[in-house]
């Protein structure tokens, strides 16, 4: 059986942490940007957010992450292709060929990917409108609580808890 239900899960579950927290925090950024933390789109968005990235990780073995990914990768490029966008299209292709070069558990489950891996969530928004910083904050730290509950289920935080694949 396949961990993915399990990383979904978690993934939920970290979520949930997460924006309670936010939710909770006095002086938080959002409460200064009027974020509305009770808006349910925004709050789907982030927990579909975090489930993406609970699964990304295992996109280097075969798994549901892997599958969900490369499809989309495949998708884009083809698109990239037909659009005569020729140099964005090999990009890709060299991007998607990354986590699986190398060992299950490589790169892809480090702390630092967790961190990395997201950024340009926060990048790209940021340098087109830098007022939409709070929002893309938000979204960001989603991402980065659905990675993490990835590499706390796979034991890579703390030895204590460890779930398969
Ligand atoms: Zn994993």
């Amino acid at each position: 059986m396949s961990g993915y239900r399990g990383h979904i899960a978690g993934a939920i579950a970290v979520n949930g942490a997460y924006v309670a927290a936010v939710k909770l925090a006095p002086t938080s950024v959002l409460d200064r940007s009027g974020i509305a933390l009770d808006d349910w789109q925004l709050l789907i968005g982030l927990f579909v957010i975090a489930v993406l990235f609970g699964l990304w990780p295992d996109v280097d073995t075969n798994s549901m992450g892997q599958n969900i990914f490369f499809g989309l990768a495949f998708i884009a490029d083809i698109i990239l292709i037909a659009t005569g966008k020729l140099e964005a299209a090999a990009y890709l292709g060299l991007l998607a060929m990354t986590p699986i070069v190398g060992k299950h558990r490589g790169w892809t489950h480090s702390k630092l990917a967790m961190v990395l891996v997201p950024l340009p969530i926060l990048l790209v928004p940021f340098i087109h409108n830098q007022h939409l910083l709070p929002q893309t904050l938000l979204i960001y730290g989603a991402a980065v609580a659905g990675y993490f509950s990835h590499l706390l289920l796979d034991g890579l935080i703390t030895r204590h808890i460890r779930f398969k694949s």
